[in-house]
């Protein structure tokens, strides 16, 4: 028999698969002697099988009874029973929290007689009510599906017509009535009565549970976040505690450190006389954790002492989701809490710091991820503002754009390339499409536990919460703040770091980070606030220790000298790929155009002739920028065609001139174009003349390349330099093409070096100029990858060159998949992230494994790098080093990112 329900007692933090985050920490807590109300957890598994046959599997149903017959036994109550109920509460809990996804019901196991049990055995009337009240709300909307407006409004009306500001304020006529009212909504919108036998609400709410799994925002969150469809999530059956028993209990939440700035010491909010959602829900406004230690200082105590359990016990910033019943306190979750890329330094280094964690841990800590959005610019502190309001700042960034009012609408905005802010009173699960094409999300309620802030620090997107100040308006689709009325489409600039908000479009500036990273500590530390210099420190010390352990070095992708700069400047350590082909645009188009149009070998030769010089100057700069470090130099790789003037445009031109009568030199130049045009036209170009192929059959066109690359490096060498120059020959799939290409290059460099009194190779006798230009090429096709033993042989360096090699593996042409196929193909899960972002580590990486393995057979030095976008990816890059690769290369200012993330690869 399956085991399908776990008591809380039985598993621990690790069971996450089986037990969902929530159910495993819920365990854990059991573990350490927390105060966790007994329960039990229903396993992922059961989920699963849930979903696959469309019914619980027959076990199931005998082992809840078990379980909660123990749990009644336990607690000495029963389920809904008329006199001292016992209540639950059913919680979902997958493996990876998904915040405010899936749905929870509390207050299970009343009805008509055990709210009066209820009432009576608690001495107070207007809890029991209310508590009935909110389960019937919680049921109709999470289980029956009816939508939550349908309560919440009957609620408002309630209070309204009544004169009543808040919740707490109707009694319990009051309450009797909405129950009834809440009831009549049930059978009218479900058909059905609301169920008054407890099993019945406690099956009914485990299946609502499994089913909450497939929604299509749960779909949606898991897509974006990259979570297996698959996985399923847990039902976790707690004993309910109650928040709602009068002034002496409440509900909160807290976290050990800041999770929005990483300040040392314990952060929360408290809602008294409130159960569940409510403190998040920004329905009344919460207390701080100092307004609880003067209301309860007993409880204030204890949630202390445990919060400090668990940061010693799991060695990590926690969140926590409390409970104080009369004076008891409760713990009802807990996890290693989500924070900000900020506060992931900055905790990681003070961890470090208090002896909890190790330097290598501290680097597992935070991610490439994290550290790009750190490098993301600033609102400029100098420039002129018109500060509007102050919000709680809830995700930082600068994020300024156009305000739109509802979800729809900045997603259609966005769509059509708009910058937006999305501004609500308050987000909601339905708010996620909008939240996700926003570039920040402003909202009127709520704190910085709210819907907004925790989703939105989920996704690293700029976020200010609980401006209440605002006077949000989404019907008229505006706000206003005493005189000024921001409209839809109006600009606003919102900082997630402080929490201002300003009317207008604000200009922005570097980060500190990025100034770090780019000049160094103490230009960065120059005028920082302590906060800032503390961030500053930690990413120093993380990065810095990337470096120290990593094996995998990194390059840059760099085609100029201005880049190669700024790629040096980020810590790259040479760069693994300059293309060449914007050498042969612009002005020098025309040169190019001549030796594709030449008709005799002297015309093309006096063409490359020209050429020769201006390339030999474009590799000098770059190898100067780069002095002392390795430059990878691909011979041109695209179709000559695209340096070729457009066919269609040149057709009419040339039909215009014959229809006109035109003669003379343009027009008759023109038509040759034209010829050589359609002569080249080739009806798939990514298979076509290109790369090596070119330089098989077009004479002299690499050869001026290797030459001007030869003369450019003995020129510097000359001069006193450390040229490091490598060139790499594109598109290979056989031995032959590399041998041919080669011994035609090692030709033209022992004529080069040699008319100018350079040694080629290594070991040059002392005193004399010598140069060394290893020659390889990029593995791109899968027969490279597969006959790499042989290509060895003739390759002092392999470089992967993973965006080719996944087009011909799988055989896609990106330009004309991505857009459109590539997103059914995540939609029906073929891939759940675009193989041209993270590497397809089955397919295209056992490619890369083969030609890593037999390249090394065949020549145990090689050299091996891989210069793909692939090389800036973090999930990549772990790949990479897994596989054995000495160097990833890719875009400038992914250099840190990759750094990192090397380093993060080595120690995980
Ligand atoms: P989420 O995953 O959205 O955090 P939870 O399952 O944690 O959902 O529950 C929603 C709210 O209900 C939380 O505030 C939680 O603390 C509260 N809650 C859950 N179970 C109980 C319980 N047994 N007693 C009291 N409050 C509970
Ligand atoms: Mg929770
Ligand atoms: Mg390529």
């Amino acid at each position: 028999m399956t085991k399908y329900v776990y008591d809380f007692t039985e598993g621990d933090k690790d069971q996450k698969d089986l037990l969902g985050g929530k159910g495993a920490n819920l365990a854990e807590m059991t573990k350490l002697g927390l105060p966790v109300p007994p329960g039990f957890t229903i396993t992922t598994e059961a989920c699963r099988e849930y979903l696959s046959i469309g019914t619980e599997p027959g076990d199931l149903r005998v082992q809840v009874t078990m379980a909660l017959r123990h749990l009644e036994d336990k607690t000495g109550r029963r389920l809904g029973d008329r006199h001292d109920p016992l209540l639950v509460s059913v919680r979902s809990g997958a493996k990876f929290s998904m915040p405010g996804m899936m749905e929870t019901v509390l207050n299970i196991g009343l009805n008509d007689a055990s709210v009066k049990g209820m009432a009576e055995e608690s001495g107070d009337e207007r809890f029991a009510w209310d508590s009935y009240r909110r389960l019937l709300q919680m049921f109709g909307k999470t289980v029956l599906d009816i939508p939550g407006e349908v309560f919440a409004d009957a609620l408002d009306k309630a209070k309204a017509t009544r004169g009543l500001a808040n919740d707490l304020e109707l009694g319990v006529e009051d309450l009797k009535e909405l129950v009834t009212e809440f009831k009549g909504f049930i059978v009218e919108h479900s058909g059905v009565d609301f169920p008054q036998h407890p099993r019945e609400q406690l099956d009914m709410a485990i299946r609502a549970v499994f089913n909450s799994w497939n929604t299509d925002r749960a779909r949606l969150y898991r897509r974006r976040e990259r979570i297996s469809q698959d996985l399923g999530t847990a039902v976790n059956i707690c004993t309910m505690v109650f928040g709602n028993l009068g002034e002496t209990s409440g509900t909160g939440v807290a976290f050990t450190r800041d999770p929005a700035s990483g300040k040392t010491g314990a952060y929360g909010d408290y809602l008294p006389n409130a159960q569940g959602e409510d403190v998040v829900a920004g329905i009344r406004n919460t207390l701080s954790l100092d307004d609880l230690k003067n209301l309860d200082p007993d409880s204030h105590r204890q949630l202390l002492r445990v919060m400090r359990r668990l940061e010693t016990h799991y060695r990590d910033l926690c969140d926590i989701e409390f409970t104080i019943e009369r004076g008891k306190l409760w713990m009802l979750q807990t996890r290693v809490g989500k924070r900000t890329p900020a506060a992931a330094f900055r905790i990681a280094a003070q961890l470090v710091d208090e002896n909890l964690i190790t330097m290598d841990e501290a680097l597992a800590r935070v991610t490439g991820a994290q550290l790009a959005l750190l490098m993301f610019p600033q609102f400029d502190r100098s420039a002129e503002r018109v500060l509007l309001t102050k919000g709680m700042a809830a995700s930082p960034g600068a994020a300024v754009g156009r305000a739109v009012f509802d979800s729809p609408t900045a997603q259609e905005w966005a769509a059509r390339g708009e910058q937006v802010v999305l501004v609500r009173r308050e987000t909601n699960p339905d708010d996620l499409g909008g939240m996700i094409a926003a570039n920040g999300i402003l909202t009127q309620r709520g704190g910085k536990t709210s819907h907004a802030a925790v989703v939105a620090r989920g996704m690293g997107k700029t976020c200010v919460c609980g401006a209440e100040q605002l006077d949000i308006d989404v019907v008229a689709k505006r706000l206003t703040l005493g005189s000024t009325t921001i409209s839809e489409g109006d600009e606003i600039s919102i900082d997630g770091t402080t929490g201002e908000v300003f009317a207008g479009a604000m200009p922005v500036v570097p980060s500190p980070v990025a100034t770090y990273i780019e000049n160094g500590l103490e230009s960065a530390l120059a005028d920082a606030d302590a906060e800032t210099a503390d961030l500053v420190k930690a990413v120093d010390r993380v990065l810095s220790h990337a470096d120290a352990v990593r094996r995998l070095a990194v390059r840059a992708n760099a085609d100029t000298h201005e880049d190669a700069a700024r790629a040096r400047s980020l810590g790259a350590q040479g760069i693994g790929l300059c293309r060449t082909e914007h050498m042969f645009l612009g002005d020098r188009r025309s040169l190019i155009e001549r030796v594709i149009l030449a008709h005799s070998g002297d015309e093309r030769d006096a063409a490359l002739e020209a050429l020769l010089p201006l390339q030999r100057e474009d590799f000098r700069e770059l190898l100067r920028a780069m002095d002392g470090l390795p430059v990878t130099i691909r011979l041109l790789d695209p179709p000559l065609h695209e340096f070729l003037p457009d066919r269609t445009e040149l057709a009419v031109k040339v039909a215009v001139a014959e229809a006109t009568g035109q003669t003379g030199d343009a027009v008759e130049a023109d038509r040759k174009l034209l010829h050589a045009v359609e002569r080249m036209h080739e009806s798939n170009p990514m298979l076509g003349l290109r790369g090596v192929r070119l330089g098989l059959v077009v004479p002299g066109l690499f050869g001026l390349q290797v030459r001007a690359i030869a003369e450019a490096a003995c020129d510097l060498v000359l001069d006193g330099h450390d040229p490091r120059v490598e060139i790499m020959v594109p598109l290979v799939g056989s031995v032959r093409e590399l041998h041919i290409i080669r011994d035609e290059a090692e030709a033209i460099l022992a004529e080069v070096t040699q008319a100018r009194g350079v040694v080629l190779g290594a070991s040059a006798p002392r005193g004399q100029h010598s140069l060394s230009v290893p020659i390889g090429t990029m593995v791109e096709l899968p027969r490279a990858a597969l006959t790499a033993h042989r290509i060895a042989d003739e390759a002092d360096f392999f470089s992967f060159g993973t965006n080719d090699l996944t087009q011909t593996t799988w055989g896609f042409s990106r330009d004309d998949v991505e857009a459109e196929l590539f997103v059914k193909y995540l939609e029906k899960g073929v891939f759940t992230i675009s193989p041209f972002e993270t590497i397809d580590a089955d397919g295209v990486g056992r490619l890369v494994e083969i030609a890593v393995k037999e390249g090394r057979a065949t020549k145990p030095g090689i050299k091996l790098g891989v210069c793909g976008e692939h090389g800036g990816d973090p999930e990549s890059i772990h790949f990479f080093h897994n596989a054995g690769l000495d160097y990833v290369s890719c875009s400038p200012f992914r250099v840190p990112v990759a750094r990192l993330e090397a380093g993060r690869a080595s120690v995980i």
